[in-house]
């Protein structure tokens, strides 16, 4: 039934076009059940790896929809595997659910209880809008050929959830290894409420971070030439960074260098013994995340030699490129046409310089990250606030849209090897 050359949109294989406009709607019927889930969310947000309150919530949403549960030894993270009623590979769908440490002053009913935390990057719909495709599927079971793992994941925000839901065996859940993935992000603005966008290869940056420690010998600020003055070889690095990303490498595969904390000193006379940069480095490709850190160090320990100083450099991975297959973008593409229309879709023409840890899961399987709007009514997507501002709000009409591509994906990923 999923497989239907009459009514497909696109090429031989696809779901049906009854089958999405029944996705589409039943998503849609399901708002009110999800939009509530997201709103008990968003009350209760907790940061980093163990999120209990979340989980629990997580836990009762799914507890009647037939699945198989479990949860995470050193995360509380939450997998459950669907199964299908005919055999076949397995495919994951993925929600984050931690918030971060942001007092909220957004005036929504269902605003924060948790004093200095906040869903202010939208992981509460992520949450619900898995819980929502969850459903979707639960009700199609005999439609579909091989498991479903959905990861519920902690940690995103700076903690590696994913690298260690992977390490804990969330590819293996369903007792075989998953085929494809899939994970959404909602954003408060730049794309209209519920509109979806992607883009094959390069879609988000890797972000590593950099500590630089100049070490120089303090002494009087009025006789600098018996100290060894750590400052300017600090300030000459700033600068020399910045020549190094245009000097250095292709301008179609930047770098991004932020030098956001400078330290040094005590006082205007007083010459420090030591100075101290961090900087965040954002690449677009494996090959240059991989050059990078080689680059940096030898750039800041030689200027550092130019004044006969030395410099101590601290280089700390952050997540990987997020990289898209072309062939999932493509489906993704199709799927969410087939569901909302052509406008429904829009292609991102530039990776985003932000960083996601679903990149450890697209390195290990294809699959497909994609934004949702979620720019909430009376706002221009132009000008709302950002996803990690206090001010930042979220419509609740992404969570249809989210439920109902995630749950289009994983089907129409386990028909295409069901003939
Ligand atoms: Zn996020």
């Amino acid at each position: 039934m999923l497989h239907d050359e009459g009514t497909t949109r696109d090429r031989a294989s696809g779901l049906a076009d009854d089958v999405l406009a029944s996705l589409r709607d039943d998503a849609l019927a399901d708002l009110p059940r999800t939009a509530a889930l997201r709103h008990a969310l968003h009350r209760v947000p907790e940061r980093g790896l163990d999120l209990p309150r979340t989980q629990q919530l997580v836990l009762d949403a799914l507890a009647d929809l037939g699945l198989e549960v479990s949860t995470g030894r050193a995360l509380s993270s939450v997998t459950a595997v669907l199964r299908g009623a005919r055999p076949g590979p397995a495919v994951l769908l993925r929600g984050d659910m931690d918030a971060l440490p942001v007092t909220e002053r957004t005036d929504e009913p269902f605003t924060s209880e948790h004093e200095g935390v906040m869903h202010a990057c939208g992981h509460d719909l992520h949450v619900a809008g898995l819980v929502g495709a969850a459903r979707l599927l639960a009700t199609r079971r005999e439609q579909i050929a091989g498991p479903v793992v959905l990861m519920f994941q902690p940690g995103e925000e700076g903690y590696h959830g994913a690298r260690l839901m992977i390490e804990e065996g969330v590819l293996e859940a369903a007792g075989t290894p998953v085929v494809a993935a899939y994970g959404v992000h909602v954003m408060s603005s730049t794309l209209p409420a519920g509109v979806v966008a992607s883009r094959a290869g390069t879609f988000m940056a890797a972000s590593d971070t950099v500590r630089v420690t100049v070490e120089g010998r303090g002494g009087h600020g009025s006789k600098p030439y018996l100290a060894a003055d750590p400052v300017p070889v600090a300030a000459e690095m700033v600068l020399a960074l910045q020549a190094m990303v245009t000097r250095q490498f292709d301008v179609f595969d930047p770098v991004v260098v932020t030098v956001g904390r400078v330290e040094a000193g005590t006082k205007d006379n007083i010459i420090p013994d030591t100075a101290y940069l961090e900087a965040t480095i954002r690449t677009f490709s494996p090959a240059t995340h991989a050059a990078v850190p080689e680059r940096i160090a030898r750039l800041c320990e030689h200027v550092a030699a130019a004044h006969g100083l030395s410099a101590t450099v601290e280089y700390t991975r952050g997540y990987p490129v997020t990289e898209n297959d072309a062939g999932e973008v493509a489906r993704a593409r199709r799927l969410t046409q087939g569901l909302y229309g052509d406008a429904g879709w829009v292609e991102a023409d530039v990776p985003v310089p932000g960083a996601e840890d679903f990149s450890y899961v697209l390195q290990q399987v294809p699959g497909a990250f994609v934004f949702v709007g979620a720019t909430a009514t009376g706002l221009d997507p132009a000008d709302a606030p950002y996803n990690h501002s206090p001010r930042a709000r979220f419509a609740d009409a992404a969570l249809a849209p989210s439920a109902a591509v995630l749950a289009a994906l994983a089907l129409d990923r386990l028909a295409q090897d069901a003939g």
